[in-house]
């Protein structure tokens, strides 16, 4: 690694805190228990925390530590979207999108009332998003999204280039719309372990370090194996995300690909003052290679994706996080972004395993008879959305049929992904159609065309 990453080390700047919670212990022995969680992200966590709140007597496997996935690593950008936007929901659910809109504003302010009430101090900054242009054509969609999230009841400003920069000044822009309600910011690592901690005091039984091998009917039940005990369930939710699936079905919906990002030293006053960015919205480019950004608490400046990378036969390993041309080509772009914070140092590089599924947003399936129900496929929007999915599973998983069940982003599955060999190639050649669409004035190609049609696609 050269120049601003020299010093950089292989840490999620949020979990690198002093504020992480001890470890719980592994599960040992066999237990029982009405309901079982699979997973300690923010689905697996909100699934037992809304669950014992309802006096369900709950137990949680995490395979490594509560937030340590993808909850633990995002960028902290928390929406009132469950459709991964509102033009992919728009496009897909046009007859339910108000129902889906005011379902995700209610599922946004739920999770601000839970913060207050079980007084969990996730740095929650409600300052907005911007979307920013950076190439003309990407000036004249923002101007087409301002129409359509007013005419949903977003409250949204577009921008033109004086007044973006004058909120955050890069040479780069040339646009923006900035969205002022209905998202916030958060400390990710903090809202999970506030939540664990929730979850906890509610009575659920967490186990940490304690991967589950093996999900198998037992009777009526469901056994689940892991390397010391062994748990009998009535139920189970499955909140595995991007990781190898328990059940075969999710293996032809989600596929892990991986997103980097970086963090900066923190500013200090002087380069603080060269960016303005006064009122600390986050930043995302409008393109479809898109940077997301925004500034920590602690005034630094965490800075992510643009590549997303596949690996054959959904490879997932602790060293494809490490990527050394992926985090140089963002180190490049961010001095493109700011040249006037030339000398910054980066602090923190690391990746996460994003679940990316053909509709963008989650996905639920059923196993074992519909005692196991999974609830995965958020690609890179799930801060927020995985209390909607936990709830769903919730429904699912105990046969109620409600307002949720009966949504049809809930009853339909998005297209599957082909098995390989053809997998990875035609991940690879969306990724190239994407990449050549930006530099094309936003022209789609015929591939992308193609899957646009039979509705699937590729986004992190
Ligand atoms: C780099 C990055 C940036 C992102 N940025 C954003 C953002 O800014 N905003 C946004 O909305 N979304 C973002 N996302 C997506 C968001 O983080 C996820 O959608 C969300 O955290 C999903 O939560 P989850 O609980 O479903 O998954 P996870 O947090 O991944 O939790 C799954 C858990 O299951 C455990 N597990 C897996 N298999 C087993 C097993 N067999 N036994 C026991 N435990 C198991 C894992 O250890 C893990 O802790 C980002 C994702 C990444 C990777």
């Amino acid at each position: 690694m050269v120049g601003a990453l020299a010093d950089s080390e292989r840490k999620v700047f949020w979990l690198d805190s002093p504020a992480a919670p001890e470890p719980l212990p592994p599960l040992e022995g066999p237990e029982r228990c009405a309901l079982a969680v699979v997973g300690g992200g923010f689905t697996g966590l909100w699934a037992a925390l809304l669950a014992a709140e309802a006096g369900e007597q709950v137990v949680l496997l995490e395979g490594d530590r509560c937030g340590w996935g993808a909850s633990g690593r995002n960028g902290g950008f928390l929406e009132a979207s469950l459709t991964h936007g509102l033009e992919n929901g728009l496009a897909r659910w046009p007859d339910e999108i108000d129902r889906l809109i005011a379902i995700g504003r209610a599922n946004f302010a739920a999770i601000r009332e839970t913060l207050e009430r079980r007084d969990i101090d996730a740095a929650w900054d409600e300052s907005g998003l911007i979307d920013v242009a950076t190439r003309p054509h990407e000036v004249s969609w923002l101007a087409e999204a301002a129409e359509a999230a007013r005419a949903h009841g977003e409250d949204v400003v577009l921008l033109d280039r004086d007044a973006i920069r004058a909120e955050v000044d890069s040479p780069t822009y040339l646009a923006g719309l900035w969205h002022r309600g209905e998202s916030a910011l958060v400390d990710p690592a903090r809202l999970a372990w506030g939540l664990r901690r929730a979850a906890h005091e509610e009575g659920a039984h967490i186990f940490e370090r304690s991967p589950v091998r093996r999900l198998r009917r037992d009777g009526n039940r469901v056994k689940l194996e892991t390397d010391e005990g062994s748990l009998r369930a009535d139920r189970v939710v499955l909140a595995t995300n991007a990781y190898p699936p328990l059940v075969r079905s999710v293996r032809r919906y989600v596929i892990p690909v991986y997103d980097y990002v970086l963090v900066t030293e923190p500013l200090g006053a002087e380069r603080r003052a060269a960016i303005g960015w006064r009122r600390r919205q986050g930043l995302a480019d409008s393109g479809n290679r898109f940077h997301y950004y925004r500034l920590t608490p602690d005034d630094r400046i965490l800075w992510g994706a643009y590549e997303a990378i596949y690996h054959f036969r959904n490879g997932m390993h602790q060293r494809l996080e490490e990527h050394a041309p992926t985090f140089e080509l963002l180190a490049r772009n961010f001095a493109r972004t700011f040249p006037q914070l030339e000398g910054i140092r980066f602090t923190h590089r690391w990746a996460g395993a994003i679940d990316t599924c053909s509709r963008f947003c989650v996905t639920f399936g059923r196993a074992l008879g519909g005692r196991a129900v999974s609830a995965v496929g958020y690609t890179g929007l799930g801060v927020g959305a995985s209390r909607f999915g936990a709830r769903v599973a919730l429904d699912l998983v105990h046969r109620r049929e409600t307002e949720l069940t009966r949504l049809a982003l809930v009853r339909t599955r998005p297209v599957p992904f082909p098995p390989e060999p053809l997998r990875y190639a035609a991940v690879q050649a969306t990724r190239r159609a994407l990449a050549r669409a930006d530099e094309r004035g936003g022209r789609r190609g015929a591939w992308l065309q193609l899957l646009d049609r039979i509705g699937a696609g590729f986004d992190s």
